[in-house]
């Protein structure tokens, strides 16, 4: 495939994740989804300063420097101010492609309590491993002149969100929480790190209804691991490989589902070519 095709097709599926995002509930008018440039590894894309469910051409995307997550072309428009959350993944993991950060409402109970750790408690939820899920607490890193609103504004926030993913060249965390804010996950390639987004915000759903129902059937101990059974080490594991392995299937009905859904728009969609001239 030549390189302008390669990118074509990456764009497209960076749009197309935009929407499933939005459609799966991981972003509202915030939140956002950043992709490694295909054949540029020093370059990372996201779209402008918009909600994601708007993004619908090329024009929306704005290409940064990986290095210093300016944008490569000194006029582009407005940008997310949490840019950097991608930027300084995408510096210190080479061999991270794809990066989802999220407000899901299904999440922040487990970045508000400290009592309650996230652990993966179903199958579809392997990626996470079998221990607690790591919450990155933004308010050590604050220095007096600082805004304290949470935000990854800058390098240094972001250089330290990074961190919290521990590891090599790899991270060993998929998914890390953000404390009083939300999540961040990351992944190889962007089907997988959507994957991931979903089943973060779905996991943290059904681990919240296991606690309260442990709780009204007179569970007297929350501390995340009486109540319920988190996935063990081998479960994860296993669970992990089987999910990357047929996580084609999702994606192919999440594009679906977005290309028929008249509120999201993609311009480089085959399929939505298809619907305008009346080829099916
Ligand atoms: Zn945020």
């Amino acid at each position: 495939m030549a390189d302008s095709d390669t990118l074509t097709t990456a764009l497209r599926d960076l749009i197309w994740a935009n929407h499933i995002l939005h459609n799966h509930g991981v972003v509202d008018a915030y939140g956002h989804v950043s992709i490694r440039h295909p054949t540029d590894s020093s370059v990372y894309i996201m779209c402008g300063y918009m909600a994601p469910a708007m993004v619908s051409s090329p024009s929306d995307l704005i290409h940064y420097h990986v290095s210093s997550s300016d944008p490569v072309d000194p006029n582009a428009k407005k940008g997310y101010s949490e840019r950097f959350i991608h930027g300084e993944i995408f510096r210190r993991f080479p061999s991270v492609n794809c990066v989802v950060h999220s407000h899901a409402e299904e999440v922040l109970p487990y970045v508000v309590s400290t009592q309650v750790p996230m652990r993966a408690v179903y199958h579809m939820a392997g990626f996470m491993g079998s221990k607690s899920v790591k919450v990155f607490d933004i308010d050590p890193h604050y220095r007096l002149e600082d805004q304290r609103d949470m935000l990854i504004r800058n390098a240094r926030f972001g250089v330290a969100l990074a961190a919290e993913f521990g590891g090599g060249e790899k991270p060993e965390e998929t998914v890390v929480l953000m404390r009083r804010h939300g999540f961040t996950c990351v992944a190889e390639n962007l089907v997988t790190a959507v994957y991931r987004a979903i089943y973060t915000r779905i996991n943290a759903e059904v681990q919240t209804k296991a606690l309260t129902i442990a709780r009204l059937s007179g569970g007297d101990e929350v501390n995340g691991q009486g109540e319920f059974e988190g996935l063990t080490d081998g479960q994860g594991e296993g669970c992990k490989i089987m999910c990357e392995t047929y996580q084609d299937k999702p994606w192919r009905l999440w594009v679906k589902e977005v290309e028929r859904n008249p509120l999201y728009d993609n311009t480089l969609s085959p399929g939505l070519l298809r619907l305008r001239t009346g080829n099916s």
